[in-house]
């Protein structure tokens, strides 16, 4: 790892940017890598720490899949809940490829979909795993609460979204992001009830902890008390989220400033396609009537 002087001063070819995308057949390569990987002695998960900073759909999902392994997390989050992290602000839907509605979707059509849709810029090979477990992430979902709209015969319903020239958009009203938040959440208190997450709210991270050239730990300000804290685990996820807020025009939260990524940053992690930033249409500003949105 390089420290940010170094980064600051390197020109961007001396970067040895390796994505760690197993090899194979796009489709096969995760599952190859699953299928292989070393696993962990159920009876030592409990010995390892694992930090997992942030709440939305990413850390709260990573936080209890973690805690419901069987491992020690330590969940942190800026807001008052976990529940107020941004993903509460998401509207449209989830996409998956069940093929309700018989118009011809497929795990291969999710996949090329997504790939063009991301601007051919998404690593394929995650963007296909995305898409393989599509449907077993709207099923979770399912079980966990989350009210997704259904028809009238009580069968899911879908809507087309973003472009996409099938129906594949599992949705509950204009607060998708919201309720599988509360989804989320919900799976969260339950590892948190039986201990195998801690939860921490009201805490900024401020800096990373390398140990040889690992995350080991976070220092993290109490925004109750105003002190500083520290931490240590055996890894530290990080899922802080967007930084919308850095644009002029944005309707995101204060906190989707990416205050986590710059600490990451400044210990040698790299960053890519920042440029590729949605531009929601709620950020917009009215500028007449025949405006939609
Ligand atoms: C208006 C809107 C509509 C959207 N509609 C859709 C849609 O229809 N379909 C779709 O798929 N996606 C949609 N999105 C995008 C989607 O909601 C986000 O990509 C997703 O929710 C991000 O989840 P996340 O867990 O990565 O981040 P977040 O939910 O932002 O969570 C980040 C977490 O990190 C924490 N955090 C950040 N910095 C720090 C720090 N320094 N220290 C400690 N904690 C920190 C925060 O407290 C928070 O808990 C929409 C987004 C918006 C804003």
């Amino acid at each position: 790892m390089k420290d940010y002087a170094d980064i600051e001063s390197s020109k961007l070819p001396e970067f040895q940017i390796d994505s760690k995308i197993p090899e194979g057949p796009v489709a096969e390569k995760w599952t190859n890598y699953k299928a292989h990987q070393k696993l962990v002695n159920p009876a030592n998960k409990r010995h390892l720490d694992i930090i997992v900073v942030g709440t939305g759909l990413a850390g709260a999902s990573a936080a209890s899949t973690l805690g419901e392994l069987g491992f020690n997390v330590l969940n942190f989050c800026i807001q008052d809940s976990p529940r107020r992290a941004h993903s509460i602000a998401a509207q449209g839907g989830i996409n998956a490829a069940k093929d309700y509605q018989n118009d011809g979707d497929s795990v291969y059509r999710l996949f090329y979909d997504t790939v063009k849709g991301g601007d051919f810029r998404s690593r394929e090979a995650n963007v296909y795993r995305l898409a393989e477990v599509s449907n077993n992430i709207i099923d979770q979902c399912v079980a966990q609460g989350v009210p997704f709209a259904r028809e009238y015969g009580g069968l899911l319903a879908n809507r087309s979204f973003g472009g996409a020239q099938v129906s594949r958009t599992f949705y509950a009203k204009g607060q998708t992001g919201q309720q599988l938040l509360l989804g989320a959440y919900a799976s969260l208190n339950r590892q948190i009830k039986k201990g195998t997450v801690k939860s921490y709210n009201r805490r900024e991270m401020l800096d990373i902890v390398m140990i040889d050239g690992r995350a080991r730990g976070v220092i993290m300000r109490n925004l109750i008390t105003g002190e500083l804290e520290r931490y240590a685990a055996h890894a530290v996820v990080l899922a802080t989220g967007g930084y919308g807020r850095a644009f002029f025009l944005s309707t995101n939260a204060m906190g989707c400033n990416g205050s986590a990524a710059v600490q990451a940053f400044k210990k040698g992690a790299y960053l890519a396609n920042l440029a590729f930033t949605q531009i929601h249409p709620t950020c917009i500003p009215v500028h007449g009537e025949d405006q939609s949105k």
